[in-house]
């Protein structure tokens, strides 16, 4: 393969993982380290950008991109995350992403001991769509640029005075940790721990977000933390070949996946196997740890196959949000039956968590 081909092929291969413009990604293969060509982040980095991730990756929402992150840009010490201009809640309204991320992030004390947000999350400033952060002490930094007109200025000042109003002190301008945020910290030792094994792996799944759209079958995607492990719910929708194989090698790829071996494994797909019921869902569970780690926590993958997990309509809702056609038409081709049953069609299927998601 001739040089030019190889940069091609490499732009297109970093572009599944990240989901960066192509100019972009050919720009970076054809300046970057190419034997290890997504960077592992430093250990405040990893806190930072898995933290960030464990809040925006929650379900109850459509969004144009799985999580409501187009595509992410990363280097040891910083990262770049693309969101999405509006999400969707089951009511149907929009909502900007930047608010609902602010929502989640920030942090703030509640009376007693509890903190709102990220503990420690600090807003370093505001350039243009780019909003800075990073975590008191410093050390670390992630951007979350908003799509054109946003305007975090304005969303930051909401936000101060309706925390102050409600007499819970917002924490994000303060130089150091504070009371609330370490008292915190020390009254859930055991969740912080656990969080805490799992920041590497927060951040390598953020820095490889769009594998969950290009690589994925899933039109549905939602995550959350349970003890040491993090779980991925990932809905296929019938009539779609559930391939969680090739998502697998996607994810575990030795040069551009995360570091993850199968530690157990229940699978229910079968080829000659018919779904059954029309109502049937059936579950292929996964789990993944650190080879070092003797499959102690880790990452936990639901894949789930089956009819529409929500009520119709997702595949307009996702249009009207700015879904990419290529990938509606791959995971939610209009034939699917929860493109042809009406908006209003009672749901089929529910989430073990109860929520929708994209
Ligand atoms: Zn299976």
């Amino acid at each position: 393969m001739t040089s030019g081909g190889r940069l091609i092929k490499l732009a297109r291969t970093r572009q599944l993982y990240t989901g960066e413009p192509f100019h972009v990604a050919k720009e970076t293969v054809r300046g970057g380290n190419n034997r290890s060509p997504l960077p592992v982040a430093s250990v405040r980095q990893a806190r930072l950008e898995a933290e960030t991730f464990a809040k925006l990756c929650g379900g109850g929402q459509w969004w144009a991109h799985p999580f409501g992150i187009a595509s992410v840009q990363a280097e040891a010490k910083s990262a770049v995350v693309y969101l999405d201009s509006h999400t969707t809640f089951r009511s149907g309204d929009p909502y900007p992403r930047s608010a609902h991320a602010l929502d989640d992030l920030l942090p703030g004390a509640e009376l007693g001991v509890q903190v709102n947000g990220i503990v420690g999350l600090r807003v370093a400033g505001i350039e243009g769509p780019d909003l800075h952060l990073t975590l008191a002490g410093g050390e670390c930094h992630l951007i979350l640029r908003g799509t054109a007109g946003t305007d975090w200025a304005e969303e930051l000042d909401e936000r101060w005075h309706r925390l102050e109003k409600a007499g819970s002190p917002p924490l994000w301008q303060e130089p150091q940790l504070t009371s609330h945020e370490e008292t915190h910290i020390r009254d859930y030792p055991r969740v912080w721990r656990a969080h805490r094994g799992l920041d590497w792996l927060g951040s390598a799944l953020l820095r490889r977000i769009a594998v969950f759209h290009t690589s994925s079958t899933a039109y549905s995607s939602r995550s959350w933390i349970h003890d040491d492990e993090w779980i991925f719910e990932l809905d296929t929708v019938r009539g779609i070949k559930l391939d969680h194989d090739a998502f697998l090698s996607r994810l575990m790829d030795p040069l551009w996946g995360i570091p993850l071996r199968i530690h157990s494994q229940h699978c229910s797909c079968d080829p000659d196997h018919q779904l059954g019921h029309s109502t049937y869902t059936l579950q292929c569970t996964y789990h993944l740890a650190h080879p070092d780690t003797n499959g102690r926590g880790g990452l936990q993958l639901r894949f789930r196959h089956g009819p529409g997990a929500y009520s119709g309509g997702t595949r307009s809702t996702l249009e009207r949000l700015g879904s990419p056609a290529k990938w509606l038409d791959r995971v939610l081709p209009k034939s699917s039956p929860d493109v042809s049953s009406s908006p209003d069609h009672e749901r089929t299927s529910r989430s073990s968590r109860e929520e929708g998601g994209s």
